[in-house]
């Protein structure tokens, strides 16, 4: 068994091989108690109060933006804003950064590998700007040939939208070669690291990217915190992307002035508990270590792979190599919906996903109309991916095949 399952109250509570992490993950008991501990010791609207539980819970707020700083190493607290989640992220860039300094003329890249929520907001930037919006297509394993970006990364590109690891594929995007590219002609990238924060280590600095959105719930941290990094420059320059209550410096009747970076893009009262939460699933993550989690993901699936392997009727979408999937295994059953196989599975508590995957136009390149996914997080185990292969050995059986 995996020593960090344990960890986990829900597989004591309700027993099941949980393969559906790339959706959300599973949270280990310290987040939870975490999330606990600020409602009954800290529970103050943060920013506001003068008293001591404001206070509390104003530090426990700042302290969380400091270890998410830390984790994606940038420059200072003030380049790292909460927000619900990713898609929120991605949307205040859009519309803060997009719909401000893309004009009519300039080319947006993006692929047609994005989920929805990193797509749709570019496809509204280049309808009102009237910028030209570019889409990269991959080949089967997820890469892009060189000719693919030379011929549809110009000079008069302003933007590459694109996920560091695929929700559908896996595969690990080359972003830092796409920044130099983009900042080559004066542009800027967009990282949507929805799937890549929770499972690598991911460095902003590095990667010369100038923004960087993820969930918090997919590295186990609790629903309804986000975050979106933006280099201070950026930030500096853009509007706010909501207006209302502790964004401001001062509001007069005819207007108003901002406050400073990072609250000018958080109006409302904020999710401080959840931000604790997301500390504590940090620090979780990092007493793992991404080495370890990254081991045990691609031991798991290369065993999927192995077995996959030998049934003919199984078809996994990206690449051959299981080492280049970031533990997401998209598959179809030759005869058997999508749908049919996620039910099966359910029958004996294997959860998986099925569906579009929030990807349809990935779908629709890929020539398929759904997949099933299995996707792998470090509370995984050879258990298990045992049952989950024993449960797809019988699907073509239960749905009437004679292999
Ligand atoms: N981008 C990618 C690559 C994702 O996998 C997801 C979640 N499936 C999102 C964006 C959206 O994340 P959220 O629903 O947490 O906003």
């Amino acid at each position: 068994m995996n020593q960090y399952k344990k960890d986990f109250p829900v597989f004591e509570n309700k027993p099941c091989v949980y393969l559906d992490s790339a959706a959300t993950a599973q949270r280990p008991g310290s987040v939870i108690e975490a999330e606990k501990y600020f409602y009954e010791n800290m529970n103050a609207n943060p920013l506001r109060g003068l008293y001591e539980l404001s206070m509390a819970a104003t530090d426990a707020y700042a302290e969380a933006r400091t270890c998410v700083k830390d984790l994606i190493n940038a420059s200072e607290d003030a380049e790292v804003i909460f927000t619900r989640n990713t898609t929120e992220s991605l949307n205040l860039a859009a519309y803060s950064y997009g719909l401000n300094f893309v004009h009519e003329g300039d080319e947006i890249v993006t692929t047609v590998m994005e989920h929805h929520s990193n797509m749709l907001p570019w496809q509204m930037v280049a309808e009102r700007t009237g910028a030209k919006l570019i889409y990269l297509e991959p080949e089967a394993d997820g890469s892009f040939s060189k000719e693919e970006l030379d011929s549809k990364i110009t000079d008069r590109c302003r933007l590459i939208a694109i996920a560091q690891v695929s929700n559908v594929l896996g595969c690990v995007n080359p972003v830092k070669e796409l920044a130099k590219r983009v900042h080559k002609n004066g542009g800027i990238i967009v990282v949507d690291g929805a799937q890549s924060v929770p499972h690598m280590k991911v460095d902003v600095r590095d990667l010369d990217a100038d923004f960087l959105a993820f969930s918090g719930h997919k590295l186990m941290a609790p629903f309804g915190i986000g975050v979106l990094y933006g280099k201070r420059e950026l930030l500096e320059k853009m509007p706010p992307f909501l207006t209302g209550g502790e964004m401001i410096e001062y509001v007069r009747l005819d207007g108003a002035t901002w406050a400073e970076l990072p609250h000018k893009f958080e109006a409302g009262t904020v999710n401080p508990a959840g931000a604790y939460g997301l500390k504590a699933a940090i620090e979780y993550l990092q007493g793992v270590g991404f080495d370890h989690i990254r081991e045990t993901e691609d031991s798991l699936t290369k065993k999927i792979f192995g077995e996959f392997s030998k049934l003919p009727y199984i078809h996994i979408y990206g690449s051959p190599d299981p080492l280049q999937h970031t533990g997401i295994v998209s598959f179809t059953i030759d005869g058997v919906h999508p749908h049919d196989i996620a039910s099966i599975l359910d029958a004996d508590k294997v959860d998986i996903r099925a569906g579009h995957h929030c990807a349809q136009p990935l779908m629709d390149y890929l020539r398929v109309g759904n997949t099933a996914r299995a996707s792998l997080y470090l509370y995984n185990d050879e258990e298990d991916v045992d049952s989950f292969l024993a449960s797809i050995k019988k699907i073509r059986k239960i749905m009437g095949f004679q292999d």
